[in-house]
């Protein structure tokens, strides 16, 4: 019989009432269960002892086996060092400490042996160990110790209250001695078998107590499937449910807006991918089941036009559709866009923002609410509760990175009421979902994230455009910067010129805006030049005004903070300079590079940076110049800052992974989706006996929430 390890942590021997505060406090560890799932940081491999003779400088951790001699307390600028000399049969060394000298003092004995581990300084010929790990030989034998010592996450306040790594790793053994290590298995027979996975309870010895690399890496890649394995079946199941559970608006025909957008008004002729994609979101549409469809395609791959196509179908079948952008330029210039596009067509489309008059509110309130409003665009301001729909068919959130789930939701409730059969109205029955996003992904990260999304990509750029060069140019070479963009408006072409903005320091961003545009303008003069200038402490309109002035050809230079960043679409301009290029995300990078290359003409980005690069920021330069394919360029940007950065908070809880590293273990993680679709295929409930173990495990997760819950 194995203990049960929903046990609170206070029972456990070493642990007692004030450290399982702390450990709940500082660790979230409650019960025996998390405790066991707190896998160490890394390991440190104690195999080897060294001599004082043969210490090297910048050497990793050494283990020394010697004896204190003498203490000594030092005086310092503030406070003072304890010092003690250190000795074994080649030489001496110092051990240093800064805290707890009091109680270090007194609990170290001098002319004992002593076990020491740590990493070591050289200082004026002679090396010191700050703050070494420390233990009486006679102890460090008797132990229960293994050769590769794991290291535990922790925190300033648990080693400040003593809990120090060596009194975690005597917990977690206590926990080992308690249970006699008899922790049940939670995989199937057939899973370990295929898969070539070590036990669960000799998988966690191994994590905890490996005796060498092997065994830990046995141990780390059975723990790593195990956790992607429940995370794939979490969300495998969770779309087979929805399908099943949530009734979808049915949009059976495709009608005459549709089919009349596609005979006669159709600007270009579409790209095989768009096709594909628009194949997808017409099944799901027709499928009675309510789509939550994710569209992923790189900047300027063209999903506007798919975004109105789907609308179209909307109208077609009596619902009313909404388009919701991040900013108001980009919906001023949806709303722009899509009206030129639909002037052909009898659709009423309406705009409201942040800004739009009481007056136009209300008149907009009352027309969608009478039905007499087929589109309206957006920003945020869609979501406020006074905004109620008719009969909200599909909902479009263009850029999905700005949003998160809650306003996804938000949308879910804005949907129309059905009489049933019973002749009473029905709860709001949910729109058809479509979340755009130009910050792709690669396909496996998205299917963990996105996990309760469809996932359609648009992988091919419309035809005729031409690769954006881009270089990367030190800011000394500004004078010849500025002869090239001569040369281009000489050729009739428009230039983009931006300044990085952060928040923190929004004034001292304005100010590198103000000197870099009175630059600019002294060597571009009126009346020959024209420029533009558009910053995120103007008033919308007068955003508005100057990006339409732009957009209209009437200047030739835009100089802006990266408020331009989405979506805004000047074909006609086709140089992009980033002014302090290292200081913006590569991502950031690659949209504002994809306001160029739009038009026919060939497209410039030419990034401008200090001769002042870190390693991180050339890599991202780098990247910039070689490649423009966007998911090449999102891999690259994975690898820098971690999937939590890239995702933005709103995702990162999926990520919280306690073993597995959703872009490191890429192959586990497609292994593991293979086996929880294999499973769920054959057998639908988890029915068959031998796969009663991984119902028991997985209804154990939701119980104790161990699982993530990825949308409300
Ligand atoms: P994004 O995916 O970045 O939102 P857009 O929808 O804004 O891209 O499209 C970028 C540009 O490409 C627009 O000017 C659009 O008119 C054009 N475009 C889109 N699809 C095609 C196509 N199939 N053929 C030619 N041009 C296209
Ligand atoms: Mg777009």
């Amino acid at each position: 019989m194995s203990t049960n390890l929903q046990t609170p942590i206070d029972y456990l021997k070493g642990v007692g009432p004030n450290r399982a505060d702390l450990l709940r406090k500082e660790l979230g560890i409650h019960t025996y269960q998390d405790l066991i799932n707190l896998f160490p940081n890394r390991y440190l491999d104690r195999t080897q002892y060294y001599k004082i003779n043969q210490l090297q400088p910048n050497a990793s951790e050494v283990q020394i086996v010697g004896k204190i001699i003498k203490f000594e307390e030092v005086a310092q600028k503030r406070g003072k060092r304890l010092v003690a000399t250190f000795k074994d049969e080649t030489g001496t060394m110092e051990l240093v400490w800064f805290r707890g000298q009091k109680w270090i003092r007194e609990s170290l004995k001098l002319n004992t042996p002593y076990v020491i581990f740590g990493k070591t300084n050289l200082f004026a010929n002679k090396f010191s160990m700050p703050h070494p790990d420390i233990e009486l030989l006679s102890e460090h034998q008797a132990n229960l110790r293994s050769n590769m010592q794991a290291i535990y996450p922790s925190t300033e306040k648990l080693s400040n209250k003593g809990i120090s790594n060596r009194v975690m790793t005597k917990i977690m053994q206590n926990l080992f001695l308690e249970t006699k290590g008899k922790f049940a298995e939670t995989l199937s027979k057939n899973l370990l078998k295929e898969n070539q996975l070590i036990s669960k309870p000799e998988a966690l010895f191994n994590i905890h107590f490996p005796q060498n690399q092997e065994a830990l890496s046995k141990a780390k890649f059975r723990l790593k499937f195990e956790e992607l394995f429940y995370i794939q079946l979490q969300l495998i199941l969770k779309n087979l449910i929805n399908k099943k559970k949530i009734k979808g608006l049915p949009f059976d025909k495709v009608g005459e807006h549709f089919n009349n957008f596609y005979k006669h008004h159709l600007p270009f002729e579409l790209t095989n991918a768009q096709k594909r994609v628009l194949k997808e979101i017409r099944s799901d549409l027709g499928s009675h089941a309510q789509m939550n469809r994710l569209l992923q395609g790189d900047v300027g791959s063209g999903k506007t036009i798919v975004a109105l196509m789907s609308i179209l179908m909307a109208l077609d079948n009596g619902y009313q559709a909404c388009l919701m952008a991040p900013t108001e330029i980009l919906s001023v210039q949806h709303y722009n866009g899509l009206v030129e596009l639909c002037k052909d067509l009898k659709i009423r489309i309406k705009l409201l923002t942040g800004s739009s008059k009481t007056s136009e509110r209300k008149e907009i309130h009352n027309l969608l609410e009478n039905g007499e409003l087929d589109l309206l665009i957006g920003t945020h301001a869609l979501l406020e509760d006074k905004v109620k729909f008719k009969n909200l068919g599909l909902a479009i959130i263009d850029e999905q990175h700005r949003f998160g789930v809650k306003q996804r939701s938000k949308l879910w409730k804005k949907g129309p009421s059905i009489i049933l059969e019973n002749g009473e109205q029905s709860a709001p029955i949910p729109p058809h979902i479509l979340v755009m996003t130009a910050t792709p992904i690669p396909r496996t990260l998205a299917m963990s994230i996105y996990g309760d999304l469809d996932i359609s990509i648009i992988d091919e750029l419309p035809p005729g455009r031409q690769a954006i060069k881009t270089v990367h140019r030190y800011d000394n070479n500004r004078l010849k910067v500025f002869r090239f963009i001569r040369d281009e408006i000489a050729k009739g072409r428009q230039v983009y010129i931006v300044y990085p903005l952060i928040q923190e320091s929004a004034q001292m961003d304005y100010k590198d805006l103000m000197d870099g545009y009175e630059s600019i303008a002294r060597d571009f003069p009126a009346p020959k030049y024209q420029i533009s200038i558009v910053h995120g402490q103007m008033k919308p309109a007068d955003k508005d005004f100057e990006m339409q002035r732009f957009a209209k050809g009437e200047t030739q230079i835009m100089v802006a903070t990266t408020v331009i960043e989405v979506g805004v679409n000047v074909p006609n301009a086709s140089v992009m300079i980033i002014e302090s290029a290292e200081r913006f995300g590569l991502s950031q990078l690659h949209q504002l590079r994809g306001r160029v290359g739009r038009g026919a003409a060939q497209s410039y980005c030419i990034l401008m940076t200090s001769h002042k690069l870190s390693e991180n920021s050339k890599t991202r330069i780098q990247t910039m110049c070689q490649t423009n394919d966007g998911f090449e360029i999102a891999e690259v940007d994975l690898k820098l800052r971690g999937p939590g950065d890239v995702m933005g908070t709103q995702q990162s809880g999926v990520l919280n992974l306690r073993i597995a590293d959703v872009v490191k273990d890429s192959n586990i993680l497609q292994h593991a989706r293979y086996w929880a679709k294999q499973l769920l295929s054959k057998d639908p409930s988890l029915s068959h006996p031998e796969n009663a173990v991984i119902l028991n495990t997985y209804r154990q997760m939701a119980k104790f929430k161990n699982i993530w819950n990825y949308i409300s």
